[in-house]
């Protein structure tokens, strides 16, 4: 079975030659991908391997897996974590992304039977907010959770606890997004169909604190639920206490891409 090559291990002769096809794009943007493969690929061989393996490699017409930083996820730190994620934001609103240079069949075949995602990120359920998109990751790197407004309920309270506690996620981001529909609702408090309002009272509190500035609420709801996070959950509380995890409050604006952290 072929592995992804780490980024201090020399190329092996059973390194996967694997075509510009297959550097599939999670993401629809495979033209982008192949575009940027070849520069990042160069990057690659000039920082990690060095000039005597790059000439070799070049010689044999190898091609890689493109290495990426967080394989070893569970030794990443909290603040480490917390960088990688915005580090792969920063990709993301400038254009140069490196996750769809992953070959997903490896990255599949490698997360079938484990998985080691290094952040969590409680999200909106927004379309318009695409959380391995906007942090440049892949297949098995993010745990997210996802609810309109971002709120936090016992259920999501569950799965972020199985995230740090058991798969060992070093950073929770909760973020909110320009726009948010949940929050606008909130302010407007009008009547709506079905169960929409139930949605509301989780929303409601930071309504009250920041007044009726949708951006200035929906930023007050991304700290209000992520200290709300770390009161709510003795696991996750634990895990920040010990110095293990770090429960982070974040902006996504819509318009640029960029997530911007709160606390
Ligand atoms: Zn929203």
């Amino acid at each position: 079975m072929t592995t992804l090559h780490n980024s201090k291990e020399a190329p092996t002769s059973d390194t996967p030659d694997i075509s510009p096809r297959q550097f599939c794009c999670a993401h629809g943007i495979v033209d982008t991908c192949i575009l940027d493969r070849d520069s990042s690929r160069r990057r690659f061989l000039q920082t990690t391997i060095g000039g005597t393996l790059a000439a070799l490699a070049t010689a044999a017409g190898v091609e890689f897996a493109t290495p990426h930083p967080v394989l070893a996820q569970s030794k990443l730190s909290p603040s480490a974590a917390l960088q990688e994620l915005m580090d792969g934001n920063r990709r993301f609103t400038s254009g140069h992304l490196t996750s769809c240079e992953q070959d997903l069949a490896i990255l599949k075949q490698n997360t079938i039977e484990k998985q080691e995602p290094f952040a969590a990120v409680l999200s909106c359920a927004d379309s318009r907010v695409p959380v391995e998109l906007a942090f440049d990751q892949s297949i098995g790197h993010i745990f997210v959770t996802r609810v309109a407004g971002n709120v936090v309920t016992p259920e999501i309270i569950a799965s972020l606890e199985y995230g740090a506690a058991v798969l060992g996620t070093k950073v929770i981001l909760v973020m909110g997004h320009g726009s948010c529909g949940a929050v606008k609702a909130t302010l407007q408090g009008k009547e709506v169909p079905g169960q929409i309002s139930a949605l509301y009272p989780h929303i409601q509190p930071a309504v009250d604190q920041a007044g009726p500035n949708l951006e200035a609420a929906t930023k007050a709801n991304a700290k209000i639920q992520s200290a709300l996070l770390r009161q709510a959950s003795t696991v996750i509380s634990g895990l920040v206490k010990e110095g293990k995890l770090k429960v982070v409050a974040a902006y996504y604006d819509i318009a640029s891409g960029a997530a911007t952290l709160l606390d």
